[in-house]
């Protein structure tokens, strides 16, 4: 099983209009989508911070279908240097309609979701300390 502690995933300062840090971006491989974390302005490159999951997947092995979640329940995330502007478009995330579907569907196994998590951040540079490679 996953030791959050040992293997956190990685999170992308997302920057507001004025480059204000306004986020911590995280790809989540089992919704499929960016979860969206506080980010304090203090954090640099390398700190690693737990924060409480967002998802809504029952098969997701790191958490609960609905909040609250237990504090135990969430995950680490480990501050990069790299900008989520830079990284956004490395993975694709479904459509508001197919976003829908697979609630609907409670996160069935289809082919449409299998190769949505399938996706993986592919490290680009040295800006990255860790990659979301489970
Ligand atoms: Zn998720």
């Amino acid at each position: 099983m996953t030791d959050h502690a040992a293997r956190p995933v990685p999170g992308f300062p997302e920057h507001g209009r004025r480059g204000n840090i306004v986020g911590l971006k995280m790809w989540c491989r089992w919704c499929c989508e960016w979860h969206t974390h506080s980010h304090e302005e203090w954090y640099a490159a390398g700190h690693v911070t737990h924060r409480v999951a967002h998802c809504r997947t029952p098969d997701n092995p790191n958490l609960v279908p609905n909040p609250p979640y237990p504090e135990s329940e969430g995950y680490w995330i480990e501050v990069q240097a790299a900008p989520f502007s830079e990284v956004e478009k490395l993975v694709k995330e479904p459509t508001t309609a197919q976003r829908r579907a697979m609630a609907r569907r409670g996160y069935e196994q289809t082919d449409a979701v299998r190769r949505l998590r399938a996706q993986r951040l592919v490290q680009q540079d040295a800006r990255w300390t860790v990659v979301h490679d489970e």
